[in-house]
Formats: structure tokens, sequence, C-alpha cells
């Protein structure tokens, strides 16, 4: 099953919350600056500069949405081998 690492710009993220709400299976605002992150289930990275993930494919709809509605351009995602 395919999956997909989900990388969240923490530097250029506002802390808005629209990724949490349209993606909250896979964001969260973090603990620690408010900025978003991959929640702990998916999460690889997470320093307060940046959050890696990797998804199952079944949550790449929700992630690309949340991607697309974000203000700041701070979530990338590709597919990994
Ligand atoms: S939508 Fe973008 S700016 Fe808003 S919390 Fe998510 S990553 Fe941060």
């Amino acid at each position: 099953m395919p999956k997909y690492k989900v990388t969240v710009d923490r530097v250029q993220c506002i802390g808005c919350g629209i990724a949490p709400n349209l993606c909250p299976q896979v964001f969260v605002l973090g603990d620690d600056n408010g900025m978003n992150r991959v929640v702990d289930e998916y999460s690889k990275e997470l320093s307060a500069e940046v959050s890696v993930g990797l998804i199952p494919e079944d949550l790449r709809d929700c992630v690309e949405k949340a991607a697309e509605a974000c203000p700041a351009q701070a979530i990338t995602f590709e597919e990994t081998a």
C-alpha cells in the first residue's frame, strides 16, 4: 500500500488551524509552539521548524485538501516508494 510523506514547514505555518480542522486525522496544532504538526501516530520527525510524517493512502485526499487550503503554503506531500 503506497504511503505518502507529508511535510509541514512550521516556520511558514501561521497556526491558523485550517489544517487540523480539515484533516484532524493527520494534523494537530502542536503544544510546543502552536504551529501545525503531524499527529503522533504518523509522525517521523518533529522540531520547531518542521514536522514530517508518513501516512497511508486513504488519508491522502484529506492532506491534499488541507494543503490546498493552507494560506501559507506550508504543507507539501509526495508518494514514497
Ligand atoms: S493551514 Fe497552513 S498555516 Fe494554517 S495551521 Fe495548517 S499548516 Fe499552518
